[in-house]
């Protein structure tokens, strides 16, 4: 196995498993840490998806160094720490904490971290992010129920997480090609500096970044900075990978469930009510009081027309959200509906329920920890960073795992079309 990814939440890991697909690497994508046993033989990459992006701190590393370990017994070669493209982390962690324990781990003293994901926007200039051209504490993370992201500046948001002292590869080293960032972290590594920020504001600056960082031990970083790794590792053998035709689905009903908050799952769950897709709105404060409940969802459910797919959504704007987190707490809050939609996912494969979309990268760890799926093959892609995937055991279930910010204002419209 060339690399072994850990992802702290499992949309994340999808577009991560996506991008070395696509790059030519056979990849199997596990929901937590690979039960012993799981058959990982022949796949070049493993991306293990955690939900440990807004666990207690110490929980999060723990998690991120048993699947480590797993890794490494599976012949992982190199290490991949994945996070959100848009940094999502709060002063306590988790992305410091848990690169710091994965540096020990594999035995090294230097790593980078590039969320840059500009096919998605998400661009690095001079170390800060910018979402679509905005700044990071202007855009719509500053509203994250959860991770509200109020600096732009990474080396900032990431030296008040870790105590290893961060630096800065800038643009200029960065589009000067491999030989020019490998002596940038060369200078930084010299000066004491042990995770460098790295700017990226297109593909061919990931690719020059994956090659000058493809003998590293450990990488971290989005989605992106992965795209120049499969060809670095492979040093000019032919891909491995077969080209993906067309993906069959198992024949059943279609359902969205949307948990996530942000602007782009606001934007397509209006397309979707435009469009007039039946859709039911899970109320937070009704769900708190039990005046709603999973059960009210599935009897709902269950009278919709079985031809087309359904929406269920908790989806809000950031105001209802402030709102309802100032009455039940912000975690508190967010459990109450992840819980909510989870039991509601329990139930599907008995209504005959087999393709489903799911907007929100907590809210997809919650459904698919529900739905007893512990392995995904990596289907085509429906927008950048969004593929369909199908389970390799259990209930045989095709699922679109998107992160709350990506995909077109109608993607709950146009995935079914990928579908056979
Ligand atoms: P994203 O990918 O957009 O960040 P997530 O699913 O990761 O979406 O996070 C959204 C969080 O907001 C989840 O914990 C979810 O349960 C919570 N949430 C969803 N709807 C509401 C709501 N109406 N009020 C408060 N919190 C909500």
């Amino acid at each position: 196995m060339k690399i072994g990814c850990i992802a702290d939440d499992l949309t994340g890991a999808t577009d991560l498993a996506l991008m070395l697909a696509r790059e030519g690497l056979r990849t199997i994508q596990t929901i937590g840490v690979p039960r012993a046993g799981l058959d990982l033989a022949g796949a070049d990459a493993v991306v293990v998806a955690l939900k440990s992006r807004t666990n207690p701190t110490q929980e999060a590393v723990e998690l991120s160094l048993s699947a480590a370990e797993a890794l490494k017994r599976a012949g992982a070669q190199h290490l991949f720490f994945k996070y959100c493209s848009t940094f999502d982390s709060t002063d306590d962690g988790n992305i410091g904490p848990v690169a710091e324990a994965l540096l020990s781990f594999t035995d090294s003293d230097f790593t980078l971290a590039c969320p840059a994901f500009p096919a998605n926007g998400r661009t690095v200039y001079k170390g800060h992010l910018f979402v679509n051209g905005v700044p990071l504490h202007e855009s719509s993370m500053k509203d994250h129920p959860l991770t509200p992201m109020r600096d732009s500046n990474l080396v900032r948001v990431l030296q008040r997480q870790t105590k290893l002292s961060v630096g800065l590869v800038s643009y200029e080293d960065v589009e000067a090609g491999p030989d020019a960032i490998r002596s940038a972290f060369q200078r930084e590594r010299a000066v004491g500096h042990r995770i460098v920020i790295v700017d990226a504001l297109s593909d061919s600056h990931l690719r020059a970044i994956g090659q000058a960082a493809a003998d590293f031990p450990l990488i971290t970083g989005g989605s992106g900075v992965a795209m120049g790794l499969p060809a670095a590792y492979r040093q000019g053998q032919p891909s491995t990978q077969s080209t993906e035709t067309g993906f069959e689905a198992p024949g059943g009903r279609s359902l969205i469930l949307a948990g996530s908050c942000s602007a782009a799952t606001r934007g397509q769950v209006k397309t979707a009510l435009d469009a007039g897709i039946p859709a039911l709105r899970l109320d937070a404060m009704e769900l708190a009081s039990g005046a709603v409940s999973a059960q009210t969802a599935l009897e709902w459910l269950k009278a919709q027309p079985t031809n087309g797919p359904a929406l269920i959504y908790s989806t809000a704007t950031p105001e209802e959200v402030l709102a309802v987190q100032s009455k039940l707490g912000r975690t508190n809050a967010g459990e109450i509906v992840e819980n909510t939609l989870a039991e509601v996912a329990r139930a599907l494969p008995a209504l005959g329920f087999t393709r489903l979309i799911v907007a929100g990268g907590e809210t997809s760890g919650a459904v698919v920890n529900a739905l007893d799926v512990d392995s995904l093959s990596i289907g085509p892609e429906i927008d950048p960073g969004v593929p369909w995937t199908r389970s390799l055991a259990g209930n045989d279930l095709a699922l679109a795992l998107k992160s709350g910010n990506f995909g077109t204002p109608d993607f709950f419209l146009k995935a079914w079309n990928m579908l056979r």
